[in-house]
């Protein structure tokens, strides 16, 4: 944990990148620093400004009240997020245009105009009526990335019931707890899910999960397979829900304030949270950046590569895009199953403009080499933007010569958030300089500063300190589900802020870089290093596709660091490549940050989420307990 807030900075400046002039034109947002003032000088005005372009049941009272550290937004407000990713397009042409394009695997190909979409959702929501359900009730989702599980979902906020997404792939005991935890009523899952050619058998983890949950009421199982098991106590068919449920089934009328969704985070540190979101401020904000920040337009398709079991799937495969009348294109499995190809494959096929994606997508796509790129013709594209992790230069230069046509069709750009703040609130503007190493700056709507450990702002560029957000947001969370100690430890760790549990850091041009975890930063010899730092150092080697460096207990310099390499296609594990490694990072960043040792692994432990679960590295390297490792990738 950082004591006085203060880091040293290492990497050298890596340089800027001009956005492509053609994409700067054409972004949404022209005036950042404009819309930046106004939200800040007057943030109720600004936010008003923009739920004013969405549908309302009945406008608000107020815009805005605090009572540290709750607060909410469009007090006395009546709406349905549904009405505005739905109704709302159903009498424009908006109605049959391509809502989700969905494709799995193995090369299907569903598509859902907005007209279908409204059925199909309006059918289920009349189906889980007829279990029961509705106003406040808890519903568990537990579904493959298919059109089906984004329609469980819509069908839920539509009656206002709240659901709580349960990533598929989760074990038994983290689905139960989650069950558990939010005392749901209905369980909605399906029979497999299909990662890397091999069906996850979702129903048999189900079953296991609900054993003895006499609250539970219901399981409705989605048999997408051919073979269709009988349906046991308590078990109802999706289809014959979908079947049976007319398609007409009004938008229930919603308080602003009432919950949408309670969402665990990914758990990289401790105990799972579950975060919840409400229906009105959360589609004001999701939308506001969907709009500005991704700069999607009317004529454009989207592709957001994350699943509707994290944060950014519930924003931006399924919330935002709907309500902003989007084409998106999201895909079942692996991003380099069948091959790495497919990612290029699926650009060029639907002419794919924004995407959004992860770092350790960039670095994947990047170890399998320069080649494959070229031959696909990716000249749709327009903007590559991605989020999750510390986007490092040498990925983020990579992926901008090759996927971006350096520049020639698209821009690559970082942005920053959580599962806590529903939306991004760093992020790099489609006609703004990025700076490869940097997320970019405060959009508008997010007051962030960087503090020590007691609070005070850190004005000195390029020192770091925690991260925090000074005031709430309209789509940030309202608390965390059934313990509101712990939304309020948040805002009192450091009394009168939000902590985010980043470390962060500012240049003189106001740009942030997300170093990493509080408690990812290595203290070596009395200078405290992002292990982000090092591991950007470490990958901006030619040799190395990724990296991942823990801090190990070191009687000298209190912790030595050890990194944990592999290596792209091509290059072999040698004495002599941990020498040049060392000598690389030496020169990248100094003597201070050089790996003591190194080891070489083929692939990293990973969240489901993509992160490096640095945590389990460093519990196997020192023989301790890893903790909760219910969200590890296997
Ligand atoms: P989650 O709530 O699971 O989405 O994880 C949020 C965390 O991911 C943040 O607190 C950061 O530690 C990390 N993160 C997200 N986006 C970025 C980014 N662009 N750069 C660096 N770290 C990021």
């Amino acid at each position: 944990m950082v004591q006085q807030g203060q880091i040293d900075h290492l990497l050298q400046e890596t340089g800027t990148v001009p956005p492509p002039p053609h994409v700067a034109r054409q972004a949404t947002l022209q005036d950042y620093e404009g819309a930046y003032a106004r939200s800040m000088e007057d943030p109720e005005g600004f936010w008003e400004g923009v739920a004013q372009e969405l549908e309302w049941f009945k406008p608000w009272d107020k815009v805005f009240q605090w009572d540290y550290p709750n607060f909410q937004w469009f007090l006395g407000a009546q709406c349905n997020i549904t009405y505005n990713c739905l109704d709302r397009h159903l009498d424009t042409p908006t109605k049959n245009k391509a809502a989700l394009i969905w494709l799995s695997e193995t090369g299907e190909e569903r598509v859902f105009t907005y007209g279908r979409l409204a059925q199909l959702v309006n059918r289920f929501a009349n189906g889980l009526k007829s279990l029961g359900v509705g106003k406040g009730d808890r519903v568990v989702i537990y579904m493959p990335l298919t059109p089906e599980g984004a329609i469980a979902m819509l069908a839920c906020a539509r009656i206002g019931a709240i659901h709580s997404v349960v990533y598929a792939g989760f074990s038994i005991g983290s689905l139960r707890d989650r069950i558990l935890d939010a005392q749901a009523k209905v369980l909605i899952t399906g029979d497999a899910g299909y990662r890397r050619g091999n069906r996850v058998d979702l129903k048999g983890i189900a079953d296991g999960a609900v054993k003895g949950l006499d609250f539970l009421e219901h399981v409705v199982v989605w048999r997408r397979e051919d073979e269709k098991p009988p349906l046991g106590d308590k078990e109802v068919d999706f289809d014959t829900l979908l079947a049976e449920g007319g398609i007409e089934c009004p938008a229930e009328v919603m308080e602003a304030e009432d919950p949408l969704y309670i969402l665990y985070t990914s758990g990289t540190t401790g105990k799972p949270k579950g975060v919840q979101h409400v229906h009105g401020g959360y589609m004001v904000g999701t939308y506001y950046h969907f709009k500005n920040f991704w700069d999607v337009k009317d004529n454009d398709v989207f592709w957001c590569m994350s699943d509707i079991g994290w944060v950014v799937g519930h924003s931006y495969i399924v919330y935002a895009p709907l309500i902003a009348g989007a084409t998106t294109v999201f895909r079942e499995g692996a991003p380099d199953f069948p091959g790495p190809h497919i990612f290029y494959e699926v650009v060029e096929k639907y002419g794919v403009n924004v995407i959004f994606t992860a770092p350790t997508l960039v670095r994947m796509l990047m170890r399998f080499g320069d080649d494959l790129p070229g031959q696909y013709n990716l000249r749709s594209l327009r903007l590559l933007t991605c989020a999750g992790e510390p986007l490092n230069p040498e990925a983020q230069k990579w992926a901008y010569q090759h996927i971006c046509g350096n520049g020639e069709w698209a821009y690559l750009v970082d942005n920053w958030w959580q599962t806590e703040t529903g939306g991004p609130c760093l992020g790099t503007l489609a006609n703004m300089m990025s700076k490869p190493g940097r997320v970019g700056k405060p959009l508008p709507g997010a007051e962030l500063d960087i503090v020590d450990r007691e609070g005070q702002p850190i004005e000195e560029p390029e020192k770091g300190g925690i991260l925090v957000i000074k005031r709430p947001f309209p789509h940030f969370f309202r608390t965390v589900w059934g313990d509101p100690d712990r939304y309020a430890e948040n805002w009192n760790t450091i009394p009168g802020v939000y902590f985010t549990g980043d470390v962060a850091l500012r240049d003189a041009d106001g740009y942030y870089m997300v170093v990493g975890r509080a408690d990812d930063v290595l203290n070596v010899a009395g200078h405290r290093i992002g292990s982000a730092e090092v591991e950007s150092a470490l990958v901006s080697h030619p040799a190395v596709a990724e990296a991942a460096v823990i801090g190990k207990p070191d009687e000298l310099r209190g912790e030595s660091i050890k990194g944990f390499v592999t290596l792209r296609m091509g290059n072999d594990p040698s004495d002599r490549m941990v020498n040049d490694l060392q000598l690389h990072v030496r020169q990248e960043l100094g003597p201070i940050a050089v790996p003591s040792e190194i080891e070489f692994t083929p692939t990293l432990p990973k969240t489901r989420s993509g992160k490096i679960m640095r945590r389990l590295l460093k519990a196997n390297e020192l023989g301790l307990d890893p903790g909760d490792i219910t969200t590890l990738e296997e």
